[in-house]
């Protein structure tokens, strides 16, 4: 009865790299290498990691009518995602504008674009398209009331998973629909505040008050801690040797989803998502580090 596994609302980003021996300070210039063009967005990269394990995967998303919005749109619909409710146009593609020294410090600038024109009137518009996906995956690369209107408009069967990322306060309304809230640890202190205890255990505790159904904190090589008001569980990251975790969490996010949706509990989700991750770290970037169904098996 359902045409998707996952339906991802979010946003869709060109990721302009450009290597440099130093970033460039305030008034300064420097010559860097040749610019790398990759397709990004959390929106984006959670479709394509799902999508990539086997998931029917679509995206609700914004790009510009010009060439990245193009390459956003190849990758998705390479990786299999159903692309029809990707809307063009309004604005230009979102663009991430990333320097990176030898070290692997870097310095981005977001320059949101047509994300910043995904509209609650936009989801309104795609009829019935959440009710159509088991699970429903936000972020917060688009404006935060579009987020809102899918918490409000979510039909009762459907799950909501939302990473809160970049972090904001977030509504009651939006809480109460997680299931889970999905945080890293700097997501997680940002949504607390100075009232964090120590301990991830604390912080999932504080965060269910908030009143999400469920809770997930990635905790990178130390894996996840999933909470529910029954019990906190902890999930051990598979030992990876780790060249770069870009997009790690959207892929964990996105692995999650699906596989709370196939009839996972939140723990059996989290292992399994705890592998993906795993294999992503062990690879460069971001949607190119997404592995398959068999990659994972293999681990
Ligand atoms: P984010 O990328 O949002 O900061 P994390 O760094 O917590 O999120 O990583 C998300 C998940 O990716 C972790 O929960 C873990 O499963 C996996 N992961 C990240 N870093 C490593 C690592 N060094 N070794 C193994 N798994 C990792």
């Amino acid at each position: 009865m359902y045409d998707y596994d996952l339906l991802v609302v979010g946003s869709a980003n060109a990721d302009l790299v450009v290597g440099v021996d130093r970033r460039p300070g305030p008034g300064e210039t420097v010559l860097g290498s040749d610019l790398a063009v990759h397709p990004g967005g959390k929106g984006a990269n959670q479709a394509v990691a799902a999508a990539r394990l086997g998931a029917r995967t679509a995206l609700l998303a914004r790009v510009g009518d010009d060439a990245h919005g193009r390459l956003l749109l190849q990758s998705q619909r390479e990786a299999g995602v159903d692309t029809d409710a990707v809307l063009v146009g309004g604005a230009p593609t979102g663009v991430a504008l990333i320097t990176v020294d030898p070290s692997g410090d870097n310095s981005i600038v977001v320059a949101p674009g047509a994300n910043a024109r995904l509209t609650p009137d936009d989801i309104r518009a795609s009829g019935d398209l959440l009710a159509r996906a088991r699970v429903v995956s936000l972020q917060l690369e688009i404006p935060l009331e579009t987020v809102a209107e899918v918490a409000r408009t979510l039909p009762p069967a459907t799950r909501l998973v939302l990473n809160p990322s970049p972090p904001a306060p977030l509504p009651a309304e939006v809480l109460a629909a997680c299931n889970p809230l999905v945080v890293n640890e700097h997501e997680a202190r940002f949504i607390l505040g100075p009232a964090a205890g120590p301990a991830p255990e604390d912080w999932a505790k504080a965060l269910l008050e908030l009143g999400p159904q469920t809770v997930v904190i990635t905790l990178g090589a130390q894996g996840a801690l999933v909470a529910s008001a029954a019990e906190a569980v902890h999930v051990p990251a598979p030992r990876a040797e780790a060249v770069d975790t870009t997009g790690a969490g959207d892929a964990f996010t996105a692995a999650l989803a699906w596989r709370l949706g196939q009839g996972d509990s939140l723990a059996e989700a989290a292992r399994f998502a705890a592998r993906v991750g795993a294999v992503a770290v062990t690879r460069q970037g971001a949607q190119e580090s997404y592995p398959t169904a068999e990659e994972v098996a293999d681990r």
